[in-house]
């Protein structure tokens, strides 16, 4: 039995973006696919409030972190860090030979303004990391203050994470400042896994002209040139990646852009609202997801074999994440996900809970 995703990704994907997935193959020198492309592109944009450079990339969203500090950081990075994610970006980033610190909070607690002030007073950096939804521990960093804060820092390039949140959140990207924000489409997007969206500010890639060893399949110059001259992309994308993120992009204006972020928001404050009456929620409070929520484990249930009693009818949620298996559980409320099906979790998880799990 295929059982309905609500697990921070890969998310739940329609039939009708399956079938996208399906059409014909065309070349990626034919103008048939810069036409599909261009269109795809002018969407992303607009979903970002962005004039922006927008590119495709063919890899998950960790490929584009990747490429982000390869492009942006030429003194020294400031990662901030509350999970895992943000972690990653951290080890990322000095893999890749570049100076970086870490700013770090407890699991469960946000990356605030005001801490990232203190550190970027210091003049020490060039560029920073945010993980704007953190999908690890289900906070999300208040981007509107974050971005406040990086308005006197016009020399440090802004660099979000998004990958969890875009589409189920307002990012309004050129009025918030950021420079680089990344997505991969398997999480809010609701697409199978492979392609990763990047939004690029002009400032970002002045930037990426004076740093070195910006690699080759994620150089931003590389990107623009054959965007701009060719319409086109350096390497063989997923075409079929496009064809199915051209009619969700058509799929979530017909929704309304409103009406996706109030649909999220009234998912998670059902949630919220169950996990607090039977359970407690595990991210700091006022700084909840809303694409995701991580639940702690109060009553000491077994998280996998409740998803195996889950499975039996039709839905996966997720364990915690590393440390935090079995003490939390998380359930993302993303994509295409709608508040009924959120409502038949609910119910199902009070069923097998009342039945009682075994510990
Ligand atoms: C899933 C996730 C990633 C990693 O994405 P991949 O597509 O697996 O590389 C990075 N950041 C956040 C916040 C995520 O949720």
């Amino acid at each position: 039995m295929h059982k309905k995703l609500f697990i921070p990704g890969p998310t739940e994907v329609r039939p009708e973006i399956l079938k996208e997935m399906a059409r014909p193959m065309i070349g990626h020198r034919m103008k048939e696919f810069s036409t599909l492309l261009m269109e795809v592109t002018a969407k992303v944009q607009k979903l970002l409030y962005t004039k922006n450079h927008l590119f495709m990339s063919t890899s998950s969203s960790t490929g584009m972190m990747e490429g982000a500090v390869r492009n942006c950081v030429g003194k020294r990075c400031l990662n901030c860090i509350c999970g895992a994610f943000s972690q990653r970006w951290h080890e990322i980033t000095l893999a890749n030979g570049k100076e970086a610190d870490p700013l770090e909070v407890e699991w469960g607690k946000a990356n605030l303004p005001e801490a990232i002030d203190e550190k970027l007073k210091t003049g020490r950096y060039d560029a920073i990391t945010v993980v704007h939804n953190e999908s690890s521990t289900g906070v999300m960093n208040p981007l509107p203050e974050i971005a406040e804060v990086m308005k006197k820092y016009p020399d440090v390039i802004f660099m979000v994470d998004a990958v969890s949140s875009m589409t189920g959140v307002k990012i309004e990207v050129d009025k918030l400042g950021i420079d680089v924000i990344l997505a991969g489409v398997q999480k809010c997007f609701a697409l199978p896994p492979g392609l990763t969206v990047v939004a690029v500010s002009e400032k970002a890639l002045k930037k990426a002209e004076q740093v070195k060893n910006r690699g080759y399949y994620f150089d931003f110059l590389t990107f623009k040139r054959y965007l701009d001259e060719r319409q086109q992309t350096p390497a063989t994308p997923s075409i079929s990646h496009l064809y199915a993120l051209n009619k969700q992009m058509d799929d979530i204006f017909a929704e309304g852009l409103e009406n996706r972020f109030a649909r999220h928001k009234r998912m998670a404050d059902s949630v919220r609202r169950w996990a607090r009456e039977n359970f407690a929620l595990f991210a700091q409070p006022g700084y909840e997801s809303n694409t995701l929520t991580a639940i702690k484990n109060t009553k000491g249930i077994s998280v996998a074999k409740l998803n195996e009693e889950l499975g039996r009818r039709g839905a996966a949620i997720s364990n915690g994440y590393g440390k935090l298996k079995e003490k939390t559980f998380r359930i993302a409320h993303m994509g295409d996900i709608q508040p009924a099906d959120v409502d038949q979790l609910l119910a199902w998880i009070d069923e097998i809970v009342a039945a009682g799990v075994p510990a």
